[in-house]
C-alpha cells in the first residue's frame, strides 16, 4: 500500500503519519528525512544530494525522485510506504507514478478558522520553556502566568493568527493542483481532520478500507 497524506500545516499530519506507520506496518517517508539519510549514506546519490544542499541550492525533482526510488528499495518499504510532504507538485506526482503504485491519497480536511484557532492557542513560558495551549492545556494560574515558574507567556511569531492565515493560503495555493490531480485519478479520500487524534486515525483507516494491520486487507470495516 502506497499512501500519500495531504494536510495543511497544523492539522496533525505528522502525528497521524506516525500512528499509521505502526497501524499499517509500512514506513513513513518524508523528503527531508530521505535527503538527510541519502547524504549520510555516502552513496553516489548521497554525494550528489550533498553537493546541491551544501551549495545552498534547492534539490531538483530528478534528484528527489532518485532518492525516493532508492528509499523504496529498502527492505522495510517492501510492502509500501506513507508519503508525508511529497509529492509537492503535479510534476512530482506524475513522476512518482512511475516509481510507486499509489493506492490512496488521504487529505486531512480542517476548516481554516479551526486551524487558526488551534495553532494560535500555542504559547510557551518565556522563562522555563514549558509549552501551553489555551484550548487543550492552559496554565492553571488565574493570572495567566506559567504554573511551573510564574514566568511570562510568549508566542512564536509563526503562531500568530495572521502568520497562520498566510501559511495556510500558501499551502492551499500549492496543493490545490495536486488535490485536483489525485481527484482525477480517483484516488483522493477526504477525511475530517478535526477532533481527537485517535478518532481521526480511525477515520483515515476506514477511508482506505483498513482497521488495523492485523486484519486481512480484504475485510472491509463494518
Ligand atoms: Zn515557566
Amino acid at each position: 500500500m502506497y499512501l500519500i497524506l495531504l494536510g495543511a500545516p497544523g492539522v496533525g499530519k505528522g502525528t497521524q503519519a506516525k500512528v499509521l506507520e505502526a497501524a499499517l506496518g509500512i514506513p513513513q517517508v518524508s523528503t527531508g528525512d530521505m535527503l538527510r539519510a541519502a547524504k549520510a549514506s555516502g552513496s553516489e546519490l548521497g554525494h550528489r544530494v550533498a553537493a546541491v544542499m551544501d551549495a545552498g541550492h534547492l534539490v531538483s525533482d530528478d534528484i528527489i525522485l532518485d532518492v525516493v526510488r532508492a528509499r523504496l528499495q529498502a527492505p522495510d518499504a517492501a510492502k509500501g510506504a506513507i508519503f508525508d510532504g511529497f509529492p509537492r507538485t503535479v510534476a512530482q506526482a506524475e513522476a512518482l507514478e512511475n516509481i510507486a503504485p499509489i493506492s490512496h491519497v488521504v487529505a486531512l480536511d480542517v476548516a481554516e478558522d479551526e486551524i487558526v484557532a488551534r495553532i494560535s492557542a500555542r504559547y510557551s513560558c518565556g522563562a522555563c520553556g514549558k509549552p501551553f495551549n489555551t484550548l487543550s492545556s492552559p496554565t492553571t494560574r488565574a493570572d495567566g502566568r506559567c504554573d511551573a515558574c510564574g514566568g511570562d507567556m510568549v508566542q512564536r511569531a509563526d503562531d500568530t493568527a495572521s502568520a497562520v492565515v498566510t501559511r495556510l493560503k500558501a499551502y492551499a495555493d500549492n496543493t490545490a493542483p495536486l488535490v485536483s490531480f489525485y481527484e482525477g485519478r480517483g484516488l483522493l479520500r477526504r477525511v475530517d481532520g478535526w477532533g481527537d487524534p485517535a478518532v481521526i486515525t480511525e477515520r483515515v483507516l476506514a477511508s482506505i478500507g483498513r482497521e488495523s494491520r492485523s486484519e486481512p486487507a480484504a475485510v472491509k470495516p463494518g
